[in-house]
């Protein structure tokens, strides 16, 4: 069965503004206007290098559709989402909340459209039109906490679609794997306390929230065990990303028995990534793919959605998001160009330090274990 897709011009069309980066620019204290980190053109031209590589072909198109106030407010707050839609009606747009996420006029139905797109990748899997479904969605998610945007995110993509597949699709149990280099915190304060929502994130440690993602964040009340995260050192390659994939992340979710996998898919762990300072490489990309894809095919049938996230370097995000269409696919089209380049660097291979990170995390993980699931007789 076909890998669904879902994509929409309108996503090159969130207006981050001019910016210094991630700061405002400021003439005064030497910041010079440019554009902001992050902007359309990583997501645009993966989507535009899926159409020219010919590997459009052989995905389903998944309809996009602007997400509804009952499914945002199912996991944010009705404040937050006021204040989003009354500066989404200023001239110049507004902030989601933490002065470095901007959106321009209109900026709310974008970000509707993103949550959205991820909700109909989730109806499509589940009605089996699908096998598994990538979402290339902008803005992101994964920082979005229930009363704020944070981080580049508005809406929390990933949370909503979560919350859609358990209220209106009766899903039980939905585990979230979140390779984005950033901690995908705002996703792991929304299901803290709850047991049919595991959360597992890998990221480069105490980079995005600043003292966020350690290994001790575990979960709490009915959902202790259900927050696993993996902070890796800075420097960390292939080898030690799936070293952790190995230990720590495809024996949670196999262990946890989820009846979906979601995926919040960012791929500024990449080795040329100007927001954090790994040396993941697309055929590492990849690799996490097949990992996610070969455990849900044993606990779940293999209903896998994808969410894009972060990612912030033009040329080479399209690269690593089209190895892991080609993995979902089973069709390769191209060979990634900068592989040789990235690949040839020292420090893909697994580390004392790496290994040291994933042994706590291991040790953790056998003190407190997810609830497994509750089968009936
Ligand atoms: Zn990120």
């Amino acid at each position: 069965m076909a890998t669904g897709y879902a994509y929409h011009e309108v996503f090159g069309w969130h207006d981050t503004s001019s910016a210094t980066g991630l700061l405002p620019s400021d003439p005064a204290a030497g910041l010079q206007p440019y554009s902001h980190f992050e902007h359309p053109d990583t997501k645009r031209r993966m989507h535009e290098l899926v159409v020219v590589s010919g590997l459009i072909d052989h995905l389903v198109r998944v309809p996009t559709r602007e997400a509804t106030d009952e499914e945002i407010l199912r996991v944010h707050s009705p404040e937050h989402l006021e204040r989003i839609r009354t500066q989404s009606e200023l001239p110049k747009g507004g902030d989601a909340g933490d002065g470095i996420s901007p959106f321009g006029r209109g900026g709310l139905s974008i970000a509707r459209r993103a949550a959205g797109a991820v909700i109909e990748c989730v109806d499509a899997v589940l009605a089996g039109t699908v096998a598994d479904a990538y979402a290339l969605v902008r803005p992101p998610g994964h920082h979005a906490v229930a009363d704020s945007g944070m981080g580049f995110c508005i809406f929390n993509n990933v949370a909503i679609a979560v919350e859609h597949a358990r209220t209106v699709r009766g899903v039980e149990r939905i585990a979230v794997v979140d390779w984005d280099v950033h901690h995908g915190n705002g996703t792991q304060s929304m299901f803290y306390a709850d047991p049919d929502v595991l959360t597992v994130s890998i990221h480069q440690d105490n980079v995005f929230p600043p003292r966020s993602g350690a290994v001790d964040e575990r979960g709490e009340g009915a959902g202790r065990g259900c927050a696993i995260n993996i902070p890796l050192p800075p420097g960390t390659g292939d080898g030690g990303y799936l070293h952790a994939f190995d230990e720590v992340i495809v024996p949670a979710v196999r262990a946890f028995r989820p009846d979906l996998v979601v995926v919040s898919s960012g791929f500024d762990a990449g080795g040329m990534d100007p927001l954090a300072r790994q040396m993941v490489t697309s055929e590492g990309f990849a690799a996490f793919t097949r990992r996610v894809l070969d455990v849900a095919a044993e606990c779940c049938a293999g209903r896998v959605v994808m969410a894009h996230e972060g990612g912030y370097n033009p040329v080479f995000v399209p690269f690593c998001g089209l190895a892991v269409l080609q993995e979902m696919t089973g069709v390769h089209v191209l060979d990634d160009p900068f592989h040789a380049l990235l690949s040839g660097m020292t420090g893909h291979d697994l580390k004392p330090a790496e290994a040291d990170v994933v042994a706590e995390v291991v040790a953790s993980v056998a003190r407190d274990a997810p609830r497994p699931p509750v089968l009936s007789t």
